[in-house]
């Protein structure tokens, strides 16, 4: 039997990662080994992320990169996976003449069979649909004591400037049970913080036959044991209904926290994004969140530079995000990606202009969480560890019940005793901000 070393890249977002560790379970189970240098490995797969065009770059820079190795080391085939060759298909295996297999969304899980084939053919791209609905062997996760827990794919809503339902699909979501399963098995395995996440969490069960209710999902959750945190992303603001107000103020291991994306805060800019909520209805569903979870914590995301939009628009979003002060916020740019209704909306803003609209608004944000971040100085708080800092090798890293992973910051841990584990909650005392981080040192023995 030839080489089965792999090496596998994921871009793009947690649900992409997600169905990477379920390819890389399947993988293991077929006797595959995983191999971190693409210089060793007998075949490299990139599973890519196309949902705005700097992810598109970033996936084909990837490709070229470890392309190198298909044409100089061991590397029998270069695999290219997942949103790029959803969004291009055929015309990327014509551009790309150096990858031997381009396989779609829905396709991804076939790969472990097309590698075995002796001529698998070279473009397998069809519907989107998620790749593995029930629950399967995940490998591979970023830490042993976090994970994602992927609820749905696809996505029902129809916003002007995106093109994820057309390479994710329709909204799916996954069964009640088979997401027990899933989270039982990642407890059994030692998770204690999972992270749910979707294109929109809150339509998770509208498509199920019996109908049923984030809230629903939260709860059943709630029960597994070894589960200490639960948190909530992407969370649609037209689907934070009174049920999930409850759910998200019922206590531990559900998190006071969510992940409620807004993208802007003039109606007129709402409207041509075809959000289907106006400014009103959004701060009424803000103001909810603080009024009915105590101590929630609120991540949301904004995009500037879309077409129409004027200056009045963005001292509306300004004067939004200095009220509202989120405890993070996420700050894109518009792109004009092709086939989207907004691609063909009149009053294009130039670049130039968008970027100093999206450094005014990250600048506001900015100010808030240093405020925020000095509040804290001095205060014992609670972090999960998640392990030694990559930067530094004396330093280790942890998050607040409000960080989620990789995208809220973190608390450096300036004093790690020996019996420090990742996967522990520890009580640590605050010294110090430093940005988006804050500085602390432990304040007593593992809980
Ligand atoms: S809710 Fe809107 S922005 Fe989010 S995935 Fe669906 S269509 Fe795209």
């Amino acid at each position: 039997m030839e080489g089965r070393r792999l090496h596998l890249v994921s871009l793009g977002c947690p649900k992409n990662r997600v169905d990477s560790e379920c390819l890389l379970g399947r993988l293991l189970e077929e006797g595959w080994t995983v191999t971190a240098d693409p210089g060793e490995a007998d075949v490299i797969v990139v599973h890519t992320c196309a949902f705005i065009r700097p992810a598109v770059e970033e996936s084909l820079e990837t490709i070229l990169e470890l392309a190198r190795w298909r044409a100089h080391g061991p590397c029998r085939r270069l695999v290219v996976a997942g949103c790029l060759p959803q969004r291009y298909g055929a015309d990327l295996a014509r551009e790309l003449p150096e990858v031997d297999l381009f396989v779609g969304v829905a396709e991804v899980a076939r790969i472990p069979t097309l590698l075995d084939a002796e001529d698998p053919g070279r473009v397998h791209v069809g519907r989107p649909a998620d790749a593995f609905p029930g629950a399967t062997p995940r490998a591979g996760r970023w830490a042993a004591h976090a994970a994602y827990l992927k609820i749905a794919e696809g996505c029902h809503r129809r916003c002007s400037y995106c093109i994820i339902p057309r390479l994710r699909g329709p909204l799916h979501s996954r069964p009640l049970a088979a997401l027990l399963n899933e989270a039982r098995s990642l407890a059994d395995d030692g998770v204690r913080e999972l992270t749910l996440v979707a294109q929109d969490t809150t339509a998770w069960g509208r498509d199920l036959p019996e109908g049923a209710h984030l809230a629903d999902l939260l709860g059943t959750l709630a029960r597994v044991d070894g589960l200490t945190w639960i948190r909530l992303l992407y969370a649609n603001p037209l689907g934070v209904d009174d049920r999930l107000l409850e759910a998200l103020a019922a206590g531990l291991p559900v998190l006071p926290y969510v992940d409620v994306p807004v993208q802007h805060a003039s109606p007129r800019v709402l409207g041509a994004m075809g959000r289907g909520i106006d400014p009103a209805r959004q701060e009424q569903v803000l103001d909810r969140l603080k009024a009915c979870v105590p101590g929630i914590t609120v991540r949301s995301t904004v995009m500037v530079g879309f077409p129409g939009e004027t200056d009045e628009d963005v001292e509306a979003l300004l004067a939004f995000v200095q009220r509202r002060r989120f405890d993070h916020l996420g700050v894109f740019r518009f792109f004009p990606e092709e086939g989207t209704p907004a691609e063909r909306l009149p009053g294009r803003v130039p670049v130039r202009v968008a970027r100093q609209r999206e450094d005014a608004v990250v600048a506001a944000q900015a100010r808030i969480a240093r405020d925020t971040h000095r509040a804290r100085i001095g205060c014992t708080v609670e972090v999960l560890v998640d392990g030694p800092s990559r930067e530094h090798p004396f330093l280790w890293e942890g998050r607040l019940p409000g960080q989620a992973p990789e995208v809220d910051g973190r608390v450096v841990l300036t004093d790690a005793p020996p019996d420090l584990r990742a996967g522990q909650f520890r009580q640590v005392r605050v010294m110090r901000a430093n940005g988006v981080d804050l500085v602390a040192s432990l304040a007593g023995g593992p809980e």
